[in-house]
C-alpha cells in the first residue's frame, strides 16, 4: 500500500469500536501510526501478532486497543498480562491501559520490582483486567501470591521482546508460559527480530502475522543531527556551553556511566542549570521521582545512561546530546530516537572526542549520512572554561564527602544527590570568569 494511501486511515477504518473511538479523541490520538494502522486490523480478527516496532512509534496503542475492545465484548478478571523488561516501561504501559480504558472503567495492577509485594498483592487482589509487570516479579507474585493465578488469562503480549532476552529473563518467561493457558492470544513485539526472539516466537505464538513500522535503522528528517570533535579534556565546558546557549529547551544528555550521570548532574546544578540524573544505580522510587520532576518541567535537562534511552515515555524533547558517544551505533538511534517524534523538529548533538572517532563514525556508516559540524566559535566555549572546572571541582569534592557521610550513615547514593542539588536559582552560567 502507498504511503499517501495509509496517512488516511482513522482509527474508525481500523475497526475500532465507539468507545475506544472517544478514548483515543479524549487522549488526543487523532489518526493511528504506522504500527498501529499494521496491527490492528489483524488483532481484531483474532491473529497473534508479531510487532517489529521501536518506543516512540505507538506500538503500546496497538495492543492495548485489541485488547481492551476484546475485553468489552468479554470482560473478565485478568484478562490480559504484559510482561515488560523495565519497571518504568511497565508504568506506562499500565498507564495507557488506564488512560484508553477510563470510559469503560478498566482496572489494571502494575507489579514491579523495587515495590512492596504487599502493596501489589492488595492490588491482585482486586481481580484486575489487566496486569502489566516484570517478569521476575510477576513469577513472584505467581509462586507466592494467595489466590492469585493467570489461568483465566486470553491475553499476553510480550514487550521489547529483544530486551526483555537480553535482560536474561528467559527463565522467568518459560516459567510464566507454563501456568497461563496455551489458548490464548500472544503478541510479540521487539525492536529487533534476534535468534532468541525467534526462538521465543516459536515457543508461544500460533502463525503469527509479521508487522514491521521501519524495517531499517533510520533516523527521521526533522530531526536535526551535528556533531563537534573536541579534546576530551573541554567536553564538560562544550555541554553547558550547548545547554546555555539552548537554554528553555528540554534536553536529554546521554553518558556512558552512572557516575557521570551524577557528576554532571551536579556540575550543571552547581552553575545554574536546572539538571537531573536517572541511571540503573538508582533506586525505583528515586527513578520515578526524577522522571516525573523532569516530565513536569520542574528540570529541564535530564541526564542519563542507556538505560533510559529506550522504553521511558518522555512526551516532547527538543535536544538530545550524547556526551559520550555510544559504542553500539544502535544505542545512537535509539537516543536521539527521544526527539523529533510524532512530526515535530529535535536536534541532536555528539560531542565527540578523540577517543570515540571511531565509533562515532561506526554511527554515520549506520544512518548512511555524513553529518553537519556543530558551529561554534572556540574562544567563546573555552571563556566558561574557567567556571566550569571551579563546578568540577567542588562536585568531585561533594561526591567525595558525600560517599565518605554515606558510608558512615549507611545511606543511599541518591540521597547525598538530592542534597547537594537543592534547586538553585536558574542562572545561565556568564561567560565571564567567576573570580571571587
Ligand atoms: P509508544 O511507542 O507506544 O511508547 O508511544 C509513544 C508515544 O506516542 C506515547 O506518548 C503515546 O501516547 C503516543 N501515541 C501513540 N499512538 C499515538 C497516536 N495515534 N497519535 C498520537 N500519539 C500517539
Amino acid at each position: 500500500m502507498a504511503d499517501g494511501e495509509e496517512e488516511l486511515k482513522t482509527f474508525k477504518d481500523l475497526g475500532v469500536c465507539e468507545q475506544l473511538l472517544e478514548a483515543c479523541e479524549s487522549f488526543g490520538w487523532k489518526t493511528p501510526t504506522k504500527i498501529q494502522i499494521e496491527a490492528i486490523p489483524h488483532a481484531l480478527e483474532g491473529k497473534d501478532l508479531i510487532g517489529l516496532a521501536q518506543t516512540g512509534s505507538g506500538k503500546t496503542g496497538a495492543f492495548v486497543l485489541p485488547i481492551l475492545q476484546a475485553l468489552l465484548e468479554n470482560p473478565h478478571a485478568f484478562f490480559g498480562c504484559v510482561l515488560s523488561p523495565t519497571r518504568e516501561l511497565a508504568i506506562q504501559i499500565a498507564q495507557q491501559f488506564e488512560a484508553l480504558g477510563s470510559g469503560i472503567g478498566v482496572k489494571c495492577a502494575t507489579v514491579v520490582g523495587g515495590i512492596d509485594m504487599m502493596t501489589q498483592a492488595i492490588c491482585l487482589a482486586k481481580r484486575p483486567h489487566i496486569v502489566v509487570g516484570t517478569p521476575g516479579r510477576l513469577l513472584d507474585h505467581l509462586s507466592n501470591t494467595k489466590g492469585f493465578s493467570l489461568r483465566t488469562l486470553k491475553y499476553l503480549v510480550l514487550d521489547e521482546a529483544d530486551r526483555l532476552l537480553n535482560m536474561d529473563f528467559e527463565k522467568e518467561i518459560d516459567e510464566i508460559l507454563k501456568v497461563i493457558p496455551r489458548d490464548r492470544k500472544t503478541y510479540l513485539f521487539s525492536a529487533t527480530m534476534t535468534k532468541k526472539v525467534g526462538k521465543l516466537q516459536r515457543a508461544c505464538l500460533k502463525n503469527p502475522v509479521k508487522v514491521e513500522a521501519s524495517t531499517k535503522y533510520s533516523t527521521v528528517d526533522t530531526l536535526k543531527q551535528q556533531y563537534r570533535f573536541l579534546p576530551a579534556k573541554h567536553k564538560d565546558c562544550y555541554l553547558v556551553y550547548i545547554l546555555s546557549e539552548m537554554s528553555g529547551s528540554i534536553s536529554m544528555v546521554f553518558t556512558r556511566t552512572c557516575e557521570s550521570t551524577r557528576l554532571l548532574a551536579l556540575v550543571l546544578r552547581n552553575l545554574g542549570l536546572k539538571a537531573i540524573p536517572i541511571s540503573g544505580q538508582m533506586s525505583q522510587a528515586k527513578r520515578l521521582g526524577a522522571l516525573n520532576r523532569f516530565k513536569a518541567g520542574e528540570c529541564n535537562i535530564l541526564i542519563c545512561t542507556d538505560v533510559a534511552s529506550r522504553g521511558l515515555d518522555i512526551p516532547s524533547v527538543d535536544m538530545v546530546i550524547n556526551f559520550d558517544i555510544p559504542s553500539n551505533s544502535k544505542d545512537y538511534i535509539h537516543r536521539v530516537g527521544r526527539t523529533a517524534r510524532a512530526g515535530r523538529s529535535g536536534v541532536a548533538i555528539s560531542l565527540v572526542n578523540q577517543y570515540e572517532i571511531e565509533w562515532y563514525l561506526l554511527i554515520e556508516k549506520l544512518i548512511g549520512k555524513k553529518l553537519p559540524e556543530f558551529p561554534c566559535q572556540v574562544e567563546e566555549v573555552l571563556l566558561l572554561l574557567e567556571r566550569v572546572t571551579e563546578a568540577k571541582r567542588i562536585s568531585l569534592m561533594k561526591i567525595k564527602e558525600g560517599t565518605g557521610r554515606k558510608r558512615r550513615r549507611g545511606e543511599d547514593d541518591d540521597d547525598e544527590i538530592d542534597r547537594h542539588i537543592a534547586p538553585k536559582n536558574g542562572r545561565k552560567p556568564s561567560k565571564k570568569s567567576n573570580k571571587r
